[in-house]
């Protein structure tokens, strides 16, 4: 025993003989206090794997799906339950403790529900049920109540009469080195080891960037649900071969070429509209949201939805820097600070970072760079600083504040919204921050929504008002590049209409406005400017210019007037073409270069 203990051991004898004086002296019995205790399941073995079901859930339905292909190729049943409605969500009430938030009614509801189907529909037994299914979920000691899922999830179940069923935890913050609820001599019936987390990795990766891919193709594609054919097309691939272990680069350069035949039509004026929030509440894609996603696609928007590895990235971000703050203190059990280790830990979360943003960019690579690069942790914690700070955490702690600016700094959407669950503490806060926010940023068009379950038709009333404004600010900023080119509407269509290359869905674009039809305007209109052809008032394609040159310059004696005005011309004469106001013949060399574009980029003259 330290001195410490004996002190402390010291100490807390005397409150107690203090208390039971103080009681005597008051007449009060002792209380019988029965503490909440962990109930003891019986534990999921490496035995029982092959005869055991994973369930699990939570993500998007192709997070779900990769995922649960992806472990099934290391040997295990799992299976995600069905995005949670408000059946779901009416289940968790019923179950449920009073007063959670609402990401906690509709999962655990959602788990009981599944349940419920298993005994009721299925025939199974409640007994049979709980040796043959298992719930994995993720956790934390909070410090919102997410630190309350799993007492809700037993207390739920056994409400519902499926006392006992297990509920195995993989805890956000300990990661790799809890083992699956059991002792050290068994071996667990989940080995959290490298492939299963490489595995899940991938899988969310991979989910991720498809789901950004349907977000920016499919208010564009010209063949309604084709994105919808090719994305249910690619689950099912990448699936495949994630089950059978193959090797997932040669795919995804694959299914790359799949998403580039979706024909799209770019010169729709659509407005950008981030959804930021809670985490669980921006990412689901049913009622908890209200469908947001898929109805505002409806409602003529293009939807940017984080990714999940948006998350993962972030808690590397806040683990290197807690490590930074914890420099020198003593860790919780009063042991000495080591140098050598805190530098070791931090060396390896680094790595862990570069490692993980590195792939995400490989994946992003191969399936053609048109997905969004992961945001800069750090730019986004700069953005935040004066307005939240980084050690209050939960929820998205600082980043649904600081991803507001970036958008609007970054020129990453029209209109942001956050949604927040009913009765989250974290989103709540960074809500009011926000009015600061939107403040100091005028230029930003913001609407923080909560979802509850009910009141749909209000908050979707409130979204449209805001919509318009981007609507609105979309159609300007395309008005304001259309004009400063000098082209007609018409005169840009028709020129997209001729060059098939630039209706492909992966397509990318300069990234100088926010709309992706003023930056495809951009792209386009510098094309544009050089086979244009002012004399015969119309457009030319890269095609017809060269054949026009080509046989003037091959036929004997042809001859190529430049015809220069004010506008036009090379205003230095170094390329052989006339000053301003001149008339001059070109050679036939002078006439290819003037109207392919090589020469001063002059618009072709030819006669
Ligand atoms: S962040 Fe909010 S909604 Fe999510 S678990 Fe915490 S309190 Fe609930």
């Amino acid at each position: 025993m330290t001195p410490n203990d004996v002190l402390e051991a010291n100490a807390e004898a005397e409150l107690k003989a203090y208390e039971a004086q103080i009681r005597k002296e008051l007449g009060l019995e002792a209380e019988d206090i029965n503490h909440f205790e962990k109930p003891v399941e019986h534990k999921f073995l490496r035995q029982s794997r092959e005869t055991t079901t994973v369930l699990f859930g939570g993500l998007t339905m192709a997070h779900d799906l990769l995922i649960k292909r992806a472990v099934a190729g290391l040997g295990y049943k799992v299976d995600p339950l069905e995005v949670p409605d408000n059946d779901a969500l009416t289940i968790g009430k019923e179950f449920g403790n009073r007063g959670q938030c609402n990401p906690t009614y509709y999962t655990v509801g959602n788990l009981v529900k599944h349940l419920q189907t298993l005994r009721d529909n299925e025939g199974l037994s409640v007994p049979e049920i709980k040796e043959k299914y298992v719930f994995l979920t993720a956790g934390a000691c909070g410090p919102c109540r997410f630190g309350m899922y799993e007492a809700e999830y037993r207390k739920a179940l056994r409400d519902a009469g499926f006392e006992g069923f297990r509920v195995l935890l993989f805890e956000q913050s300990k990661g790799i080195s809890q083992a699956a609820g059991d002792s050290e001599a068994d071996e667990g019936g989940i080995d959290f080891n490298k492939d299963f987390f490489m595995a899940i990795i991938a899988a969310v990766m991979i989910g991720d960037l498809i789901n950004d891919l349907g977000y920016q193709i499919r208010p564009y594609e010209k063949n309604k649900g084709e994105t919808a054919r090719v994305i249910e097309e690619t689950k099912k691939i990448v699936g495949d071969a994630m089950e059978a272990g193959q090797k997932i680069e040669p795919v995804l350069k694959d299914i790359r070429k799949k998403f580039d035949a979706i024909e799209c039509d770019f010169t729709r004026v659509k407005p950008k509209v981030k959804i930021t929030g809670e985490f669980w509440a921006m990412t689901t894609e049913g009622d908890g949201n209200y469908h947001m996603g898929s109805w505002l696609e409806s409602e003529g928007a293009q939807v940017q939805v984080e990714p999940v590895s948006t998350w993962v990235d972030y808690l590397l971000y806040i683990a290197k820097h807690d490590l930074k703050k914890a420099w020198g203190v003593p860790d919780k059990d009063g042991n000495k600070f080591s140098h050598v280790k805190a530098m070791k830990t931090y060396a390896l979360t680094s790595a862990l970072k570069v490692y993980f943003r590195g792939r995400y960019d490989k994946y992003r690579k191969l399936l053609g760079m048109k997905a969004f690069a992961l945001p800069d942790q750090k730019k986004i914690h700069k953005l935040a600083q004066q307005y939240y700070n980084i050690d209050l955490r939960g929820g998205e702690g600082h980043m649904e504040v600081g991803k507001n600016i970036y958008s609007v700094l970054e020129k990453k959407a029209h209109m942001v919204i956050s949604v927040k669950p009913f009765g989250c503490m974290p989103s709540t806060q960074s809500d009011g921050v926000q009015s600061k926010v939107v403040n100091d940023y005028p230029e930003c068009i913001f609407i923080p929504i909560e979802t509850s379950g009910d009141g749909e038709v209000n908050i979707k009333s409130r979204v449209q008002m805001k919509l318009y404004e981007a609507k609105v600010r979309a159609r300007e900023e395309f008005a304001r590049v259309l004009d400063g080119y000098g082209f007609t509407m018409e005169q840009f269509r028709e020129y997209v209409d001729a060059q098939p290359e630039l209706s492909k869905a992966l397509t990318t674009f300069p990234h100088e406005e926010v709309g992706v039809a003023a930056n495809f305007l951009h792209m386009v209109a510098k094309k544009m400017k050089v086979h244009y052809s002012k004399k015969s008032d119309k457009l030319m394609s890269i095609e017809e210019c060269e054949r026009l040159a080509r046989e003037a310059a091959k036929a004997e004696g042809a001859t190529c007037v430049a015809e220069e005005t004010d506008e036009v011309g090379c205003s230095t004469g170094t390329c052989g073409d006339s000053l301003p106001g001149e008339t001059k013949e070109r050679t036939p060399e002078e006439t290819v270069k003037a109207a392919t574009g090589e020469g001063c980029g002059d618009s072709c003259g030819c006669d």
